[in-house]
């Protein structure tokens, strides 16, 4: 709702608009969203407390309201309430501009390679500018911006919340801030083949469980019968299992093959 000069008065519910409206107190000022003018008073004559526009920004969708918030005394405390004035959700079309964008490269490629061989080659003049961001998500920043400056226009908002969610799982395993390569090292960096089967399986036999015994590494399919030496088919034995097992192949797996 704007007042009569123009400055933005809180939202009201659609049936007050629709009084307004018939009482000729106020005119429509645009469809969306639905705005309406106030012919007899101005932003000076009202009490206008602000509100607080919030933002959920999505890759398909973005949800988008306007909230109020009231101190309200609850027993001996005072508790917040939030009140939804207005919610929008916009749709969008990013599938839809990369699915033009890779059509519109194919027309051009075609316009090069068909039967237009006495063309120039074409410049090498192909680069992205620093701030450069794919069309499609370039579109989403600018259709929030553009809708949630249209709010700002016409409600007095004095709050903008943006939901970001990007969880960085590593980071916060770790603990801290990670940079560059730190990303590409997980918990087993730096650590040997030999080093992490001991700690897999606690410096035992994986076939019979023998402790304070000579480990040796064991394939589980054998090298001769085309087993890899990835960790996966890696164990810990102690000389007489892996002796015992030698190149047979062992569909169980390793702690129950010596039962058999
Ligand atoms: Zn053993």
């Amino acid at each position: 709702m704007l007042a009569k000069d123009g400055q933005p008065l809180m939202p009201c519910h659609p049936a007050r608009a629709r009084e307004l409206l018939r009482k000729g107190r106020a005119v429509v000022v645009r469809q969306v969203p639905f705005v309406i003018r106030l012919k007899d008073r101005t932003r000076s004559d009202s009490v206008v407390e602000g509100v607080q526009l919030r933002i959920d920004p999505g890759s398909k969708g973005s949800g988008i309201a306007l909230t109020d918030e009231k101190r309200e005394a609850c027993g001996p405390k005072t508790a917040t309430v939030r009140r939804g004035l207005l919610s929008a959700e916009l749709r969008h079309r990013g599938d839809r501009i990369s699915h033009a964008m890779r059509q519109r490269a194919g027309y051009r490629r075609r316009r090069r390679s068909a039967n237009l061989r006495y063309r120039t080659r074409r410049s090498d003049n192909r680069a992205h500018r620093a701030d450069w961001h794919p069309p499609s998500l370039r579109h989403r920043v600018d259709t929030i911006t553009s809708i949630a400056s249209r709010f700002c226009r016409y409600a007095p908002v004095t709050e903008i919340h943006i939901e970001t969610t990007t969880f960085d799982t590593h980071s916060m395993s770790v603990g801290r801030q990670l940079y560059g390569s730190e990303y590409q090292q997980g918990a087993l960096a730096g650590m040997g083949t030999r080093g992490y089967l001991r700690t897999r399986w606690s410096r035992t036999c994986a076939y019979c469980g023998a402790v304070n015994v000579p480990l040796n590494i064991e394939h589980v399919r054998p090298r001769s019968h085309g087993g890899s030496a990835r960790i996966a088919n890696l164990v810990l034995a102690c000389a007489p299992c892996n002796q015992a097992k030698g190149s047979s192949t062992s569909d169980t797996s390793p702690a129950t093959w010596c039962e058999r």
